[in-house]
């Protein structure tokens, strides 16, 4: 056995690097949090080294004895962590990423070409529910299926759910998708199980970001309603990076939907499963399971909204104006900065978060937005007090690129931000600005 830092110095070094700049920054990317070392190490085990392509007691290679015993308990947790029957529902533990296990959930569900809706990408939906341009088809969601997104209400910013039900009548979907990427509320899943009812599609729900607060029991249950439910395994839930598709048993032909899930992940998009991520989504999910996980959501959530409120008070505009669930999602425009600047000053004071289309933007590519979120600083124990200082912290980062721009106009910031781009290791860029 030879060390990473003997044997490849190089990317030890940048690990190094990244891990420092993970200790010492404020993470507020809400897509993102801190898996615990328990479940890296399971990440990083010997595991790695196994092929299993097949489900347990069913795989296509030999000496899966240990490998069956681990897919199967992994399974298990993951039913228990969101507190469902094992005679009502299933689950695949396989997929490499919320990406796929979607593709994967698609495929298992229509047919090539069939009509899909899902919430339009800036309007807080994903890429995976069938994303498209004026100018191109550039997700597989809208390459292989037709999709028509649906909306929020223009002056409260929430769904649309008359809007969905109205547009459903006239385009007939076989799926309806729910779920986002950038929403800072909590779903009606009864609404838009009704729609779906009425026009005979089947909803899913993609609860990616929110999956941890569901398993906690903090925000609602799409399970009561949804026919297939996605989730990545690396946000809220605070896993290694991952996807589960859950699907129902409990249906007319619920074996055929068994079996369509199982063989839309394999072979349909993926090969052999990672073994030692699904060893450390096993280890995250008993983590989820314990107490200390229900009160761990509870404050992502308080801190969230504390840092909602601390924005609204400095004057800002949020879009809905608070939030239910981990995520804020902050509109620059009235302040007129666009959200790739401030992320940019962000990353130079050490803060990172990411510009984010805000509802009514002209272009997905020019976010006016950027959003933030709390799982990954409430995973290191930070609590409202500590929030309050954040939201100062973005409040004075705002107020600079704002200084700039007015001061010396937006070449001035232009500059600031490609200085920020391009700065050297070890140079923190502020000198030359
Ligand atoms: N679904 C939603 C709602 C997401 O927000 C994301 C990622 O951010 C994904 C799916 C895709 O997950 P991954 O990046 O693991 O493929």
């Amino acid at each position: 056995y030879t060390p990473l830092a003997e044997l490849d110095p190089e990317v030890k070094n940048i690990i190094d690097k990244e891990t420092w700049r993970q200790f010492t920054g404020l993470e507020l990317i809400a897509s993102e949090n801190l898996t615990s070392m328990a479940a890296m190490e399971a990440n990083g085990s010997i595991l790695t080294n196994k092929y299993s392509e097949g489900l347990p007691n069913a795989r296509y290679y030999g000496g899966n004895e240990y490998i069956d015993e681990l897919e199967i308990l992994c399974r298990k947790r993951a039913l228990a962590a969101f507190n469902l029957d094992p005679a009502k529902w299933g689950v695949n533990v396989q997929p490499y990423s919320g990406s796929t296990a979607n593709f994967a959930a698609l495929t298992a569900l229509i047919q090539p070409q069939d009509r899909l809706m899902g919430l339009g990408l800036p309007d807080g939906g994903h890429l995976t529910h069938g994303y498209y341009t004026a100018k191109k088809k550039m997700t597989a969601s809208s390459i292989y299926f037709q999709s028509l997104p649906y909306g929020l209400t223009p002056e409260s910013n929430l769904i649309d759910y008359d809007g969905v039900a109205a547009q459903a009548k006239i385009f007939k979907p076989r799926l309806i998708i729910c779920g986002a990427s950038a929403y800072p509320r909590d779903w009606d899943y009864a609404a838009l199980k009704k729609t779906a009812e009425k026009e005979g599609a089947w909803l899913m729900a993609d609860i990616a970001h929110t999956s941890g607060l569901v398993a906690a029991q903090t925000l609602k249950s799409p399970f009561e309603y949804c026919d297939v439910v996605t989730t990545t395994t690396h946000k809220t839930l605070r896993g290694p990076r991952a996807g589960l598709i859950f699907f129902r048993k409990d249906l007319e032909n619920a074996k055929d939907l068994e079996k369509r899930v199982n063989d839309a992940v394999f072979p349909a998009c993926q090969g052999g499963p990672h073994n030692n991520t699904i060893a450390a989504i096993a280890t995250s999910l008993l983590q989820v399971a314990q107490p200390s996980f229900r009160e761990y959501a509870k404050q992502v959530i308080r801190n969230a909204q504390t840092l909602a409120d601390a924005l609204v008070g400095h004057g800002y505009k949020l879009q809905t104006g608070g939030t239910d669930n981990h995520l804020v999602l902050w509109d620059l425009r009235p302040i007129g900065l666009t959200g790739s600047k401030v992320e940019k000053v962000c990353d130079l004071m050490g803060i990172t978060i990411n510009k984010n289309a805000v509802s009514g933007d002209a272009s997905a590519q020019v976010p006016g937005g950027i959003r933030l979120g709390t799982s990954a600083i409430t995973s290191r124990n930070m609590l409202e007090e500590d929030v309050k200082v954040v939201a100062d912290f973005l409040h004075r980062s705002v107020q600079l690129s704002l200084l700039l721009q007015k001061e010396a106009g937006t070449k001035m910031l232009k500059d600031f931000v490609r200085v920020a781009t391009t700065q050297e290791e070890g140079k923190t860029g502020f000198a030359k600005v």
